[in-house]
């Protein structure tokens, strides 16, 4: 069995990546998400161990004492890690695992993990960002000008991934993100084994 690959996906807020992500897992079933682990608060529909392992600042920072984080950032005055153990796990069981991290995480990640695939979801345009930020509702006008300047930033460093996703039709963003996936599968570097098997078969 291969090893499955590490697959980083970014966007900025209100890209909606997450809705992207899950229509992904129903037609994926190869790919798994990395619970990640964070020390903000609970948002209303947010389930503890499913969206998030919600924690703490202290129990954040001893496990980054603890070396059990891959890479973490502190994303809006908030850390945000990669548990080393969930993506291990993961990986080990042959699955592609999908990281959905910022970009300053998936910059280490690609360090760490050379192989690894960074993909990054871009809205069709900041107009239509904002109004996809502002219609959640769930964050206050502070918050959401605080997430579109972070968006600008992020967005500038976009073409330091290898693959672009551009959320306008739901359906569209989906089969083009399962597509570049199931093309990295098909990689030669990843099946040379497979060409040995078919010489000799
Ligand atoms: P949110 O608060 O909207 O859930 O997430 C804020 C940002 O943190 C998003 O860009 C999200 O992708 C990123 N993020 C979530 N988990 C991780 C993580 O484990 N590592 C890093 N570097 N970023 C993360």
């Amino acid at each position: 069995m291969n090893k499955g690959m590490l697959i980083v996906v970014s966007a900025p807020s209100g890209c909606g990546k997450d809705t992207v992500l899950a229509e992904l897992f129903k037609i994926n079933e190869g790919v798994a998400y990395s619970v990640s682990a964070t020390s903000r608060a609970m948002r209303e529909g947010e389930i503890d161990g499913v969206s998030y392992h919600f924690c703490t600042k202290e129990q954040f920072e001893k496990m980054i004492e603890n070396n059990e984080v891959i890479e973490y950032t502190n994303y809006c005055g908030n850390y945000y890690g990669t548990l080393k153990a969930t993506v291990n796990d993961l990986m080990e069981k042959g699955k592609d695992v999908i990281l959905k991290i910022e970009v300053e995480g998936a910059m280490n990640v690609k360090k760490m993990y050379p192989d690894s695939v960074l993909i990054f979801i871009l809205p069709p345009s900041m107009k239509e960002l904002e109004r996809r930020l502002r219609k959640r509702g769930t964050e206050t006008e502070e918050v959401i000008a605080q997430r579109l300047s972070q968006a600008r930033n992020e967005l500038s460093c976009a073409s330091k991934y290898d693959y672009f996703v551009v959320n306008g039709e739901l359906s569209k963003a989906v089969e083009d993100l399962n597509t570049i996936i199931l093309a990295q599968r098909m990689k030669r570097e990843r099946n040379i084994q497979l060409l040995d098997e078919i010489i000799e078969s």
